[in-house]
């Protein structure tokens, strides 16, 4: 039995080649593809891609990209939202399952429900969605512009805002206004306990607790920056502190440590002593993963006509406004 298994390899393991970087290079120049990965993404898909960033950046650099091939190392709703924008582009998502917690906690058919029962408010939906969302909503917002583009929304106008009610919150406290939320939220950032972050700051009283917003209100309430991916990353390298305390998927931290590598970045523990800080959607892609979409065109996000023009009207938007 054992020599049987031996003597027939797995084909998809005897097709990846020894030295994946340089295949992956390779196949880089010969489709035209451009790699954009997320912060969340293992340290080695974050070394090969060619651009970095949250979920704003990426969308812009895939508006603008005029590569031919875009692979999208993130999760689902990401790489959507680069085919939205890129309709005429093969978009490959190394692994298929790669969801989101965040945009499964809103599904349409209730969304529409919900949006049927308030038909004088406008909608703002946070990028963390599926298309369908994108397409019920008027603009999307990011983490990094939430903030900003409420407040170029008429005060008299009431807003919902979905999916994440973490950010939403956030958005309220910030600019004062109030609004309707939906009760979405990510199964990452509301893992990290309160209680083991505050024994963490006991331990190490100088390090800057700096936070994403999708996390808990009683979280928050300890960061001294609280951004998205992208501020956290420029927030510690330009604070005098030499050490801080994450409070975000702990995959960001690659990217502080390279750029800042005399700096000590301490990831927040989850509730349970486990690993479940880390996404595991964003964790099912890996390089081996990459290599084979690229190889085999496949993965590739596909969207109905319809769907992808509605849900590119409030992108549109977004980038207009941020
Ligand atoms: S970290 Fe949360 S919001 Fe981001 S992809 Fe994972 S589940 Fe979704």
């Amino acid at each position: 039995m054992f020599a049987t298994t031996l003597s027939h390899p797995n084909p998809t393991q005897a097709a990846l080649p020894n030295d994946l970087f340089s295949a992956i290079q390779d196949l880089k120049r010969e489709m035209n593809a451009v790699i954009l990965a997320h912060y969340y993404q293992d340290p080695d898909i974050q070394d090969i891609a060619d651009y970095i960033g949250d979920s704003l950046g990426l969308s812009r650099q895939a508006a603008d990209t005029d590569a031919a091939v875009i692979v999208f190392a993130g999760v689902h709703f990401m790489a959507e939202t680069a085919k939205i924008l890129n309709p005429d582009k093969l978009v490959l998502l190394p692994d298929l399952e790669a969801g989101c917690s965040l945009a499964d906690s809103c599904p349409p058919a209730a969304f529409a429900d919900f949006k049927a029962a308030h038909p004088d408010h406008l909608v703002v939906s946070y990028i963390n969605c599926t298309a369908e969302i994108k397409a019920m909503s008027d603009i999307i917002c990011t983490s990094s512009n939430a903030v900003k583009i409420v407040e170029q929304i008429p005060t008299e106008q009431p807003i919902i805002f979905a999916p994440d009610r973490n950010l939403g919150r956030y958005v309220m406290e910030q600019t004062g206004r109030a609004l309707l939320l939906w009760q979405g939220s990510c199964m990452v950032h509301e893992t990290f306990s309160e209680k083991r972050m505050v024994q963490l700051q006991v331990a190490h009283p100088d390090a800057e607790i700096i936070a994403h917003p999708e996390c808990e209100p009683a979280v928050l309430r300890h960061a001294r920056y609280i951004g998205s991916t992208t501020a956290l990353l420029k927030y510690s390298l330009e604070s005098d502190s030499s050490t801080f305390i994450v409070v975000t998927e702990p995959g960001i931290i690659h990217q502080m440590q390279k750029q800042a590598p005399h700096k000590q970045f301490i990831p927040a523990p989850p509730t349970n002593h486990c690993a479940c800080n880390e996404c595991p959607h964003m964790r099912l892609n890996t390089l081996e993963k990459l290599y084979l979409a690229m190889k085999n065109r496949s993965p590739e996000i596909t969207l109905p006509e319809s769907t992808r023009l509605a849900a590119l009207r409030p992108i549109q938007r977004m980038l207009e406004l941020s």
